[in-house]
């Protein structure tokens, strides 16, 4: 169909030979060794040994929808092809190629991590070096503090090496550094000439790199500009779940359960937690869902009153006469209607947000002065904590795996691209398609009514 038709074109991932027809390739120099197939059986229809050379082929696809909605007015079938029910979207499998459009001795690797930190940047470094010696790289650079290492002459260039990065996964933050703001993208493409970027930051560094890669494609340059999705928030379209979310919710889970012992065992203990989500409640929603000692959870998708016979304040005067105690969890985006407007940005021009944990700890402690109902206040905000902590083994793992599939990537010859995994497998995407707007979670999807079955918590409207 039409629709479908589109969906592939918006999809097709940039590639060195749109602006440079005449690129050369290369066989690719990284090894794989597939093992033979054991039983005869499960060779039956497969290429024999000497095809088997496990490289992903350029028309490789992982399915992105695997779901037949009975009718096109099933919930969240809305956003599909009217005219047909079984969804068939796909996109680019990750992997290494045969043929490779760099050679690896003439290329120059920067790596550049921007905007805040998050559990796994340090994974992600790693295992871009240790791919990049593999294919044979010799200059590999860091670039420091974020775009603004571009830039500042004061700031020097890091050689990165696997003996410089071998250990640096133990430990949390970017051995980089990260910055927010910096120089403009013609000042960045001017310094970064034959070489290649591999970029980790969330929607405003992939915004930059995309103006990156455009601005080299107009300057017919060959450069691949390649991203990793750095959000802890896990607010990219169409991926699975970006790296460092799982750590955070694990983390975050460890402030709940304080706070939850802390107001369990205070005479009308209340306890107030904030967690990240700019926009999208995820880790919220996660968190709360598995501590299992969460009464109220709100998140920016889901407006909600403080004050009224509806409001947050009378459920929680409601839960104190039940049981004593309760436990709130807060997404930094949630309730901005309910906060005053300031029009400050910071340095990459990101609205700055009001402090929705701290006015829901001054109200609660207003409201129940005011009716003279005791009540002992605990505020937790864990944000730092959490985004400095070292990434858990499952986010280990998917950074290095994104790690390695952005210099696979790279060496491909596509540019403009972010990787991400979607229904369990890697995958490129290119970058306007999945930065266009944040995931969100969606109001009326069956997560979000377990998270609410699990808090037992009312519409606060
Ligand atoms: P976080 O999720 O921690 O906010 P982020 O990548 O969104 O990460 P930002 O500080 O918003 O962090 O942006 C990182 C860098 O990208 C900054 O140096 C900023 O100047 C640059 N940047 C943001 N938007 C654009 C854009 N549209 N074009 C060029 N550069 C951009
Ligand atoms: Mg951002």
């Amino acid at each position: 169909s039409k629709y479908q038709h589109d969906f592939e074109a918006r999809f097709r991932i940039p590639h060195i030979t749109d602006v440079l027809p005449d690129a050369v390739s290369y066989p690719s120099p990284f090894c794989l060794k597939m093992r033979t197939p054991v039983s005869p059986d499960f060779a039956k229809g497969y290429p024999s040994d000497e095809e088997w050379h496990g490289y992903i082929n350029n028309n490789d696809r992982v399915l992105l929808k695997v779901i037949r909605y009975s009718s096109p007015t099933s919930a969240g079938a809305e956003c599909i092809d009217p005219d047909c029910t079984w969804v068939e979207q796909w996109v680019h499998r990750a992997g290494p190629r045969e043929k490779i459009y760099f050679k690896p001795e003439d290329v120059k690797a920067a790596i550049v991590t921007c905007g805040g930190l998050c559990p796994g940047l340090n994974d992600v470094i790693r295992q871009i070096v240790i791919t990049l010696e593999i294919y044979g790289v010799k200059k590999i650079v860091g670039i420091p503090f974020g775009y603004r290492g571009f830039s500042d002459s004061s700031l020097s260039e890091m050689p990165l090496s696997r003996k410089v990065v071998q250990n640096i996964h133990l430990s949390g933050g970017s051995l980089l550094g990260v910055s927010r703001g910096g120089p403009t993208v013609s000042d960045i493409v001017d310094r970064k000439r034959n070489q290649y970027a591999l970029c980790s930051g969330g929607n405003g560094t992939h915004a930059g790199a995309n103006a990156i890669h455009e601005e080299c494609g107009r300057r017919r340059l060959k450069v691949a500009v390649v991203g990793v999705p750095k959000t802890i928030d896990n607010d990219i379209l169409l991926m699975d779940k970006t790296f460092g979310f799982d750590t955070a919710v694990e983390e975050a889970q460890r402030a709940i359960n304080s706070a939850y012992i802390e107001a369990h065992s205070a005479y009308h203990g209340i306890g107030i937690v904030k967690l990240m989500g700019r926009s999208s409640g995820f880790i919220a929603m996660q968190a709360a869902l598995a501590s299992g000692q969460i009464d109220i959870c709100l998140i920016p998708e889901v407006p909600f009153n403080l004050h009224g016979p509806h409001g947050v304040l009378s459920h929680l005067k409601y839960l104190l006469e039940r049981k004593g105690s309760a436990v709130v969890c807060v997404a930094e985006g949630a309730g901005q209607d309910l906060l005053q407007k300031t029009n400050a940005t910071d340095a990459s021009g990101n609205i700055v947000l009001g402090d929705i944990g701290v006015h829901i700890q001054q109200e609660t402690k207003k409201f129940f002065k005011g009716i003279g109902f005791p009540v002992d206040v605990k505020y937790i905000d864990p944000t730092y904590m959490i985004r400095a902590c070292r990434a858990n083994a499952s986010d280990g793992i998917l950074c290095t795996v994104l790690g390695q599939n952005a210099v696979h990537g790279a060496f491909a010859g596509y540019s403009g691209i972010t990787v991400g995994i979607c229904n369990t497998h890697y995958a490129y995407f290119p970058i306007p398609e999945v930065i266009s707007q944040p995931k969100v979670v969606d109001p009326n999807s069956r997560m979000w009514h377990r998270c609410l079955t699990s808090t037992g918590q009312p519409d606060f409207i």
